[in-house]
C-alpha cells in the first residue's frame, strides 16, 4: 500500500505548491503516479481498439501514450495540448476552422509549409491569404481590421525576425481576430504564447520537442476547453491522429528539452559571435536566444552550396532543432519566400562540442576563398 502522506496526489500538490520551473515541468509531467510498481515512463500501447463501455472506445479517439506526451507539452504551454501525425496536419487542422472566404493574416516569412497551405486554399477560394511583415506591428492590425485569423510565428523560419507578441497579439483580439503562434523555434522553455493571450499554439514536435531526428509529429495547444473540444473533433473526423510510437519518442525527446536547448544556445551564441567577425560572412541573423542561426556567405548562393557540402560534423539537411548540427540554403526550395536572400544559410545548432563545430564550420568557410 502507498503512504497518501509521502505520496500526495499531484493535482492536489499542484494547487498548493508554489509553481514548479519549466526545467522541472519538462521532467515530470505527464507520468504515471508514484505509486508501487507504476512504471516511471508511460509505456508504448499500441491499440486500434479498446472494450467497449468506455470514454476511448476506439484508437482514433485517443491512446495513453498520446495523452502523456499532451499532458506533458500541454502543462508547459499552461494550457491543453492534442498531438496531430504531423507539424502541417496540425496547420491544416487549424486553417480547417476558417469560414469559407474568411481573411487569415500571415508572416511573409512564415514557414514555407505554411504559406504553401495558405497559398493552396486561397487558389482554391477556400479563405483570402495577406501576408505582411511581422515586425511592422502597424501593418498587421491594418490587416486585420476585416480578418478572421492572425498567424503569427516568432523567431520566423528562416529570417528570424521577433514579433511583439503580447502587443501583436493585443492588437489582433482588438480587431476581433483568433490568434495562432507557431511557436516552434521558441519552444515552451522559452516562449509561452498562451500566457500572452494567444488562442491557439501550434508546434511542430518534430524540431526541438522530440529533438533527435527521428519522428513526424505536430501539436496545438489551447487553454479555451470549448476550443480544445472543437479541435479534438476535428482530429477525430479528420484522422490525422500521431502514431503511437511517435508520441512515445516525442515525450522521451521532451524530457532532456531543457539540457538540450541550454546547451544548443550556449553553443549557438559563440557561433554568432564567431561569424559575425569572419570575412567569409555578410550577413547573421539570430534573435538573441534559441539554436537557429541564420548567415549569408559573401560570396553568394553557390559558394553556399559548396559549404554546405564541404563540412564532416556539420550535417547538410533540412530540418532542425535535433541534437546534431545541420544546415542548408534555405532557397534550394522553390517554395522559400523570395524574399529570403538566395544565399542564406539556416543552420540548427546542437549540442557537440562547441570548438569542434568551429573548427569544422570555420575550416569549410575558409576554403570558399580558394574555391
Ligand atoms: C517544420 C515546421 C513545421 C511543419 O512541421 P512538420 O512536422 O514538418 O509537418 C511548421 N512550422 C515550423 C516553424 C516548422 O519549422
Amino acid at each position: 500500500m502507498s503512504d497518501p502522506a509521502a505520496q500526495p496526489d499531484p493535482a492536489s500538490r499542484a494547487s498548493h505548491a508554489p509553481a514548479l520551473s519549466p526545467r522541472t515541468v519538462v521532467v515530470t509531467a505527464g507520468r504515471p503516479p508514484h505509486e508501487p510498481d507504476q512504471p516511471l515512463n508511460t509505456p508504448l500501447t499500441p491499440a486500434s481498439t479498446y472494450v467497449a463501455g468506455g470514454d476511448v472506445e476506439y484508437g482514433r479517439y485517443g491512446n495513453p501514450t498520446w495523452s502523456a506526451f499532451e499532458t506533458a507539452l500541454g502543462e508547459l504551454e499552461g494550457g491543453r495540448a492534442l498531438a496531430f501525425s504531423s507539424g502541417l496536419a496540425a496547420v491544416s487542422t487549424v486553417l480547417g476552422l476558417v469560414g469559407h472566404g474568411a481573411k487569415v493574416v500571415a508572416p511573409r516569412h512564415a514557414y514555407s509549409g505554411t504559406i504553401m497551405q495558405l497559398a493552396d486554399l486561397e487558389s482554391r477560394g477556400r479563405i483570402a491569404a495577406t501576408l505582411v511583415d511581422v515586425t511592422d506591428p502597424a501593418a498587421i492590425a491594418e490587416a486585420c481590421q476585416d480578418a478572421a485569423l492572425l498567424w503569427l510565428e516568432s523567431p520566423t523560419n528562416p529570417a528570424l525576425e521577433v514579433v511583439d507578441l503580447a502587443a501583436v497579439v493585443a492588437a489582433g483580439h482588438a480587431a476581433g481576430v483568433h490568434v495562432v503562434v507557431d511557436n516552434t523555434f521558441a519552444t515552451p522553455l522559452r516562449q509561452q504564447p498562451l500566457s500572452v493571450g494567444a488562442d491557439i499554439v501550434v508546434h511542430s514536435a518534430t524540431k526541438f520537442i522530440a529533438g533527435h531526428s527521428d519522428v513526424l509529429l505536430g501539436a496545438l495547444v489551447v487553454s479555451d476547453p470549448q476550443l480544445l473540444d472543437e479541435l479534438k473533433k476535428r482530429r477525430d473526423l479528420e484522422g490525422a491522429v500521431p502514431g503511437t510510437f511517435e508520441t512515445w519518442l516525442a515525450l522521451r525527446g521532451l524530457r532532456t528539452l531543457a539540457v538540450r536547448l541550454d546547451r544548443a544556445e550556449a553553443n549557438a551564441q559563440v557561433l554568432v559571435e564567431r561569424l559575425r567577425e569572419h570575412a567569409e560572412v555578410g550577413e547573421v541573423r539570430y534573435p538573441g536566444f534559441g539554436a537557429i542561426v541564420s548567415f549569408v556567405p559573401t560570396r553568394g548562393p553557390l559558394a553556399a552550396d559548396l559549404l554546405c557540402r564541404s563540412t564532416t560534423l556539420w550535417v547538410h539537411a533540412t530540418s532542425l532543432g535535433g541534437v546534431e548540427s545541420t544546415f542548408e540554403r534555405r532557397r534550394r526550395w522553390k517554395s522559400e519566400a523570395a524574399t529570403i536572400p538566395e544565399a542564406l544559410v539556416r543552420a540548427s545548432v546542437g549540442i557537440e562540442d562547441v570548438e569542434d563545430l568551429w573548427a569544422d564550420l570555420d575550416t569549410a568557410l575558409n576554403g570558399l576563398a580558394s574555391a
